[in-house]
C-alpha cells in the first residue's frame, strides 16, 4: 500500500491542465485566468474628488474665503481653469479642475450666495490622483482563481472577456445492484445512491463540470456500457465495487477497457481501496463505495486533481492547526481522517467514525489528520486538520 502523499503524486502525474476558452466577465467567477489580463487605462483616469465639497487652489486654511464660479460633477467636469480665491462646487468622483489642489468637504464650509468660508480644521487634499488605483499595463497574472473582487477589478480595467482554463469534464459513476436514484422507490434490499450527488456538489464547487451517469450494476456488461458513456470525459470517477468482494468488478472491467493502473490501495482510513490510472484520453479514479470514504477521498484527492486540471498547479490541500478538545487513542498503520468540529480554535473529534455515517459527516466541518502510527493524544495537544 502506498501513502496518501505518494497517491497524490501519482494522481498529479495523471492530471493534465485542460485547454483554454474565452468567457464573458459576467460568467467568470471561480474560473482560472489562463492569459494575463492587462489594464489599458488608468483608474481613475483623472484626478478625482474623494468627497462632496469645494475644490480650491492651495491648502484651504481655516477662515479662507472663496468665490464659487462653477461646478464639477461625476461624468461632467469643469473645464476652465481656476484662479486663486475661486472655488468649484465638486462632488465625489468628479474631475478636479486644473489649478485646484484641495477639496474642502462641504461640512467644513459655510456658504452665503456664491461665497464660501472655510470653518473647520480642514485636513488632507481629498483628491484621488490619476492612476492611483491602477495604471496602464498593470497585470493580473496567471494562474489566478478569479474571485468576485478580481472580477470587479477586471471590469474596472475595461476587460469584458477573459481567457480561462476549460472546466474539466467529470463523469461520475455509481456502481451497485443495491442502488437507486434519489426520488425513486427503493426495493426492500435497496438504498439510495448518495455519493454521486455529494461528489457532484463538491467538484462543481471547485470548478469542474460534472455529470452523473446511470448507475452501473455489478456485472461486466453494465459496467462496460456505462464506461462507454464516459469515454469522452477528462476524468472518470467510479464509486464502489473497488474492494475484493465477489461483486467488486470495477478494477477488472476498467482494465479490460484499457485502463493502465497507476496504483491500487492506499494506507488511509477511510479510503483504502482507492485506485487510479489512465483510460484512453481520460484519467480514471476508482473511489471506495462507503459514503464517507467516497466524500473524504473527494476532499483529500479529487479537489487537488481538479485544481491541477484547472491549471492551478499540483498542490496538496493545506491543513490548519487547532487544539484538541478531547483525548484520542493511538493511530495504526494508515493515515486516519477523522470527522470533527472546529470552533474557536478547539477541535472536537466525533465518537462515531464508521465510514457509512453521513450524518456524522454532515455535522463535521473538519477532518482531523492522524499520522501513521500517531501516538495517543490528550486534550490540549496541537493537531492538524483539513477544513471541509
Ligand atoms: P462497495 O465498495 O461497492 O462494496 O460499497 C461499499 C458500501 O458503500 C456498500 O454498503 C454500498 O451499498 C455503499 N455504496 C456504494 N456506492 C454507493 C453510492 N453511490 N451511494 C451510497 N452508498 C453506496
Ligand atoms: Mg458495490
Amino acid at each position: 500500500m502506498i501513502t496518501v502523499d505518494e497517491a497524490l503524486s501519482h494522481l498529479f502525474s495523471l492530471a493534465d491542465p485542460q485547454g483554454t476558452e474565452c468567457v464573458p466577465l459576467a460568467k467568470s467567477v471561480g474560473r482560472v485566468l489562463a492569459t494575463a489580463a492587462k489594464a489599458t487605462r488608468n483608474q481613475p483616469p483623472f484626478s478625482a474628488s474623494a468627497m462632496d465639497g469645494y475644490a480650491v487652489a492651495g491648502t484651504a486654511e481655516k477662515g479662507a474665503q472663496y468665490n464659487v464660479i462653477g461646478e464639477s460633477a461625476a461624468g461632467t467636469g469643469y473645464n476652465d481653469s481656476v484662479r486663486s480665491g475661486q472655488a468649484i462646487r465638486i462632488f465625489t468622483g468628479a474631475p478636479v479642475p486644473e489649478g485646484c489642489d484641495t477639496v474642502v468637504i462641504q461640512e467644513d464650509v459655510t456658504c452665503i450666495g456664491d461665497q464660501i468660508t472655510v470653518t473647520g480644521d480642514h485636513r488632507g487634499s481629498n483628491i484621488r490622483p490619476a492612476g492611483g488605483d491602477f495604471k496602464i499595463g498593470q497585470t493580473l497574472t496567471t494562474p489566478r482563481l478569479l474571485s468576485a473582487n478580481d472580477i470587479a477589478l477586471l471590469a474596472s480595467m475595461n476587460i469584458p472577456t477573459i481567457e480561462v482554463f476549460r472546466k474539466p469534464d467529470v463523469a461520475l459513476i455509481s456502481t451497485g445492484n443495491e442502488l437507486v436514484m434519489p426520488g425513486e422507490t427503493p426495493g426492500p434490499d435497496q438504498i439510495i445512491a448518495s455519493n454521486t450527488f455529494g461528489l457532484k456538489a463538491l467538484l462543481e464547487s471547485h470548478g469542474a463540470k460534472v455529470r452523473i451517469l446511470p448507475i452501473a450494476r455489478d456485472n461486466v456488461a453494465s459496467l462496460e456500457q456505462v464506461f462507454d458513456l464516459a469515454a469522452d470525459a477528462d476524468l472518470i470517477v467510479t464509486i464502489g465495487g473497488a474492494s475484493v468482494g465477489d461483486h467488486d468488478l470495477v478494477g477488472k472491467v476498467a482494465q479490460q477497457k484499457g485502463m493502465e493502473q497507476s496504483f491500487y490501495k492506499i494506507a488511509m482510513r477511510p479510503g483504502k481501496p482507492l485506485m487510479a490510472g489512465r483510460m484512453g484520453d481520460a484519467m480514471m479514479v476508482g473511489l471506495p463505495g462507503n459514503p464517507v470514504s467516497a466524500m473524504v477521498c473527494g476532499h483529500v484527492f479529487l479537489i487537488p486533481v481538479i485544481q491541477a486540471m484547472l491549471g492551478l498547479g499540483n498542490n496538496k490541500r493545506q491543513s490548519l492547526s487547532a487544539v484538541l478538545a478531547n483525548s484520542i487513542g493511538a493511530n495504526g498503520p494508515r493515515e486516519h481522517y477523522m470527522r470533527a468540529v472546529v470552533q474557536n480554535g478547539q477541535l472536537t473529534v466525533f465518537e462515531k467514525q464508521d465510514s457509512s455515517l453521513l450524518t456524522v459527516l454532515a455535522d463535521a466541518n473538519a477532518l482531523l489528520i492522524r499520522p501513521v502510527n500517531g501516538v495517543a493524544l490528550t486534550a490540549g495537544a496541537q493537531i492538524q486538520y483539513l477544513p471541509i
